[in-house]
């Protein structure tokens, strides 16, 4: 069963809301995963789950990294959501107010799913102006040949490259033209983990730092 996603291409470069699974459960995605927890999985009542200072205090913490950069809020929600369920301690996310509003969203679903704890939320802020955790990257994909097999489609964990070629009216192959490709970096689903740097075989792709 998939959650609701927003649909990435089109956000633009800053994260937006993601769609309300609290307020309006129109489609029954909340309902669909209730149903599912409450028949597959057996979560133990609330005070059998440490807290998350007990759970610092026996050396068991665990915090879900969504990525200091990473700013797909329905992602985030979700992540959120399912992680909560499993008891985790603890979640990190970027300094986007819709990020941090889409991380309590998912804690709220998981908590009006089942007697789970309420984990911390995380708030990754930077002060160095070139920390990786805070890189995008960045190309122009009508720089991009049009011969390129185009591997940082392929390499990139976080599907954050999306290119399409794109006809014009006036292509056509006697005046050599067969498209333009379009699109590049999804910026908001982007971490800059730079895999996509060294695999693109004409240099074309740069990182940036958002401070
Ligand atoms: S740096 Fe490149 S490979 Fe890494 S997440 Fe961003 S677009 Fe994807
Ligand atoms: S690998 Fe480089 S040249 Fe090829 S599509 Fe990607 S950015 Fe463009």
């Amino acid at each position: 069963m998939l959650l609701p996603t927003a649909s990435s291409f089109d956000l633009g470069s800053s994260s937006l809301p993601a769609p309300s699974l609290l307020h309006s459960d129109a489609d029954g995605h909340l309902r669909t995963i209730k149903t599912l927890v409450h028949s597959t999985i057996k979560i133990p009542p609330t005070f059998a789950l440490p807290s998350p200072i007990l759970s610092l205090r026996l050396g068991n913490w665990v915090k879900l990294i969504c990525g200091a950069s990473f700013e797909d809020a329905a992602d985030v929600r979700n992540l959120s959501l399912v992680y909560t369920l499993a008891g985790v301690d603890c979640i990190d996310c970027a300094a986007d107010a819709p990020v941090v509003n889409a991380v309590n969203e998912g804690i709220e679903a998981a908590m009006s799913i089942a007697m789970v704890k309420r984990s911390w939320v995380m708030i990754s802020v930077n002060d160095d102006e070139e920390d990786l955790h805070f890189r995008k990257a960045e190309f122009d994909p009508e720089d991009c040949p049009s011969d390129c097999p185009r591997p940082c489609e392929k390499v990139c964990p976080a599907t954050a490259i999306s290119l399409q070629w794109v006809l014009q009216e006036d292509d056509t192959e006697q005046n050599n033209r067969l498209g333009q490709l379009k699109g590049g970096v999804i910026t908001e689903r982007c971490y800059g983990c730079g895999r996509c740097f060294s695999v693109c075989p004409y240099d074309r792709i740069s990182g940036y730092y958002l401070f």
